[in-house]
């Protein structure tokens, strides 16, 4: 689990975390990015597109 950047609230993350990947707090209902592996950091993820793969 890792904390939400706005909200605070506990994030589940999955397993096996991928950069740039998706999350959405259940909490605030913010769009989170995972911007880093090592050690994991979210931030909220640009609400205007969806870039998987760039
Ligand atoms: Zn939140």
């Amino acid at each position: 689990m890792h904390e939400c950047p706005v909200c605070e609230a506990e994030v589940p993350i999955s397993e096996d975390p991928v950069e740039g990947e998706l999350l959405e707090c259940e909490e605030c209902g913010t769009e989170l990015e995972i911007l880093a592996l090592g050690p994991i950091t979210l931030g909220e993820a640009p609400d205007a597109e969806e870039d998987w793969g760039e």
